[in-house]
């Protein structure tokens, strides 16, 4: 058996070679190739290395989850892959909580009738049962609320964090129950499956949708926590390393992601964020709004000499990255000196810009961080924003009774001239007004972000 762990150690070291690459977009393919090649290694090795498998079963599962997940992997549009990730950590998780019933049915229980189940056996069973349920049942949860199927808005009620707190308790009881009282285990564990089934959909309810992509790399690592309590039930060196690079990861993301909304978890997960929502489209009904064409947009690039974009998620929905490309290319032919914004939580995932922007070819060199591009502002000609709307919200610097009060923002509004792209005066996923398009030197070219850019490039072309 020993030299399955060579392979598995082998598949460790790519593992993490891959997390590595994947930090940069410019190796990011790569390490995913990587990585993928190590899972190859320890899926082989564990085949190979375990006797009495019936590889018939193994092969059919093998043919549908890699024919469903290479589907879903090609035809799902980039807008929707927290959708999609938040389906496969459901998976995950449920995968590991079946490993860990199927444990408890054909060892531990026949034990408790009268044999000696053991209490390593079963409490780690409990534990990759407990957290694979929970994260199978709140990623579905999460993917409802990301496709609409389930209300965006958080769902409360009255004494709905005390259900919490009892559904949280009583399944440590009946955790406790099944490792310690074989002779009712059988019991006990069946209501430890049904209430860690409930407790995953109680505590993702009342988390309103534009806080999802973070619960979702939440459950991420919850779905690696299972992995790994489901490697120590099968003693799987293997799956114990995976799961908990996993973990480790989906944790890390998650702090990434929290900071750059200047949140905590905490308040992520009770605040209920998204509540109360109306009243955003009147505030800014009363904001003196100045539309242009994109004919006197080219005018106003065309004397400007250095220009910064901020891409956000309406650039991505309009798959508009070639576009900005090609005005930027032009712009540069011109003279002009032209950077990218990058905010790390513009978009619906994190590095979605990064990714979008290296689709169409953009050089890094021109890709700039949150820090290192604010300051680029203050001799600015023109910002363009495009599709962006809560990451360059003044509201977040100063109105305390804004949900993104204290979120560090793009501060685009200290440029010469905002330029700013959308389709209608609708807010972004935050659901709150945005006061920047009312300001002195913002005016709006609503339309398309992919469509407004072609039109602005011939009229730059026309100039
Ligand atoms: P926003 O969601 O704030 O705004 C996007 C804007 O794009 C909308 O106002 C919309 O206005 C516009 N838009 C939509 N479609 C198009 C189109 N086809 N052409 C032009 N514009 C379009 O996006 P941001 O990127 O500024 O902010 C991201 C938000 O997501 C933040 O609130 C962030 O906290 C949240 N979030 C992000 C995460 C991440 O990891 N990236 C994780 C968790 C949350 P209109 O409909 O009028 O066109």
């Amino acid at each position: 058996m020993d030299y399955i762990n060579i392979f598995y150690v082998t598949a460790a070291v790519l593992f993490i070679l891959g997390l590595k690459r994947l930090s940069h977009p410019r190796t990011a393919r790569n390490g995913n190739l990587i990585a993928g090649i190590g899972m190859l290694i320890a899926i082989v090795a564990t085949l190979v290395g375990y006797s009495g498998l019936d590889f018939r079963l193994i092969i059919i599962g093998m043919i549908i989850g890699g024919l469903v997940g290479g589907i879903f992997a090609i035809k799902v549009e980039m807008t929707a892959m927290p959708q999609m990730v938040a389906i496969f950590n459901g998976f995950g998780g449920g995968a590991s909580a079946l490993v860990g019933a199927a444990e408890f049915y054909t060892k531990a229980a026949p034990a408790a009738l009268g044999g000696h189940p053991s209490f390593y056996a079963l409490s780690t069973i409990v534990l990759s049962v407990f957290v694979g349920t929970l994260t199978f049942t709140g990623s579905f949860v999460a993917f409802g609320k990301l496709q609409g199927f389930i209300s965006g808005k958080p769902i409360v009620f009255p004494g709905q964090k005390t259900l919490n707190a009892i559904i949280a308790l009583l399944v440590v009881g009946f955790a406790i129950g099944t490792v310690l009282v074989p002779s009712n285990m059988m019991w006990y564990h069946i209501a430890l499956i049904v209430l860690s089934a409930l407790l995953g959909i109680t505590l993702v309810i009342p988390i309103g949708g534009a806080d999802m992509p973070v619960v979702i790399s939440l459950l991420n690592s919850y779905s690696g926590i299972a992995a790994a309590a489901a490697g120590f039930v099968l003693l799987n060196n293997g799956l114990i390393i995976s799961g908990a690079l996993v973990g480790a990861s989906g944790l890390i993301l998650t702090n990434i992601m929290c900071k750059g909304m200047n949140r905590s978890l905490a308040n992520v997960i009770f605040a209920a964020v998204g509540l109360e929502q109306e009243g955003a489209s009147g505030a800014q009904k009363q904001m003196n709004i100045k539309s242009y064409s994109t004919e006197e947009a080219a005018m106003i690039l065309d004397s400007a000499e250095k220009v910064i974009i901020v891409p956000g998620y309406g650039l991505a929905v309009a798959q508009a990255q070639h576009a900005v490309r090609e005005v930027a290319d032009f712009l540069e032919s011109k003279g002009k000196q032209v950077l990218y914004a990058i905010h790390p939580v513009a978009g619906r995932m994190p590095g979605h810009m990064n990714v979008l922007l290296a689709e169409a070819n953009v050089p890094y060199n021109q890709l700039k961080d949150l820090d290192e591009i604010n300051p680029e502002f203050e001799d600015c000609d023109v910002a363009i924003v495009l599709g962006a709307n809560d990451v360059v919200n003044p509201a977040a610097r100063h109105d305390k009774s804004s949900p993104i009060y204290g979120m560090p923002i793009l501060n685009v509004d200290k440029a010469r001239t905002v330029l700013i792209n959308k389709r209608t005066m609708n807010p972004g996923f935050a659901g709150i007004a945005n006061e920047l398009f009312g300001y002195d030197n913002s005016i709006m070219v609503f339309g398309d972000a992919k469509q407004t850019l072609q039109q602005l490039l011939k009229d730059l072309k026309e100039l």
